[in-house]
């Protein structure tokens, strides 16, 4: 059953991983949690566990998305945030109530409540986008190179010169778009 979405694209910063479950938003936009089942696969990979979510839920979820898609955009080109979407994402700061846990293994895990754990989880992303966007981490967001994706995502790397949002897929085929260019440039 679950081949038929699309995969996810797994980053190391939270927040931006879950803005790149939309991905080539200028061009042909692939969204990669169609339905409330997917959005559970996805908060599990990142420990955020969760048994069930609703069509309202994943609505819940988009918006939150998107609103992070669009404060980071404005962030990344030092644009003033949009008031609309950083309403959305303090929301969603403001209602969940998850718990950071410290195990015994000195790792840190998410104890979501048991009423509303969807909330929860878009909770500790929402937290997640403010660090980010507030500037407290160490990287830098920048825009993804492609033309037709131009997600917002954070630079982690030590030179701060990543261009694109996932090597794997934007990366790779803009190095492929400029080989051939060339290729044809030489043949003619
Ligand atoms: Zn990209």
């Amino acid at each position: 059953m679950r081949a038929e979405f699309p995969d996810f694209r797994l980053d190391t910063v939270l927040a931006t991983s879950f803005t790149g479950t939309l991905s080539e938003r200028h061009g042909n936009a692939v969204e990669r949690i169609p339905t409330p089942r997917r959005l559970v696969d996805w908060l599990a990979l990142y420990g955020l566990t969760v048994d069930t979510c609703t069509p309202a839920q994943l609505d819940l979820a988009r918006e939150l998305r998107e609103s992070i898609h669009a404060a980071a955009t404005a962030a990344a080109i030092q644009d003033a945030l949009p008031p609309a979407a950083v309403q959305v994402i303090n929301d969603r700061s403001a209602q969940g109530q998850a718990s950071a846990i410290l195990t015994p293994d000195g790792e840190r895990h998410w104890r979501l409540g048991a009423a509303s754990p969807v909330e929860d989880a878009l909770g500790v992303i929402a937290a997640d986008a403010i660090s980010i966007i507030a500037g407290e981490r160490d990287g830098r967001l920048a825009l993804c190179g492609s033309p037709t994706c131009q997600a917002a995502f954070f630079d982690t790397s030590q030179s701060r010169t990543r261009r694109w949002c996932d090597m794997n897929t934007c990366g790779n085929r803009e190095k492929k778009a400029r080989f051939n260019a060339n290729r044809s440039k030489l043949s003619s």
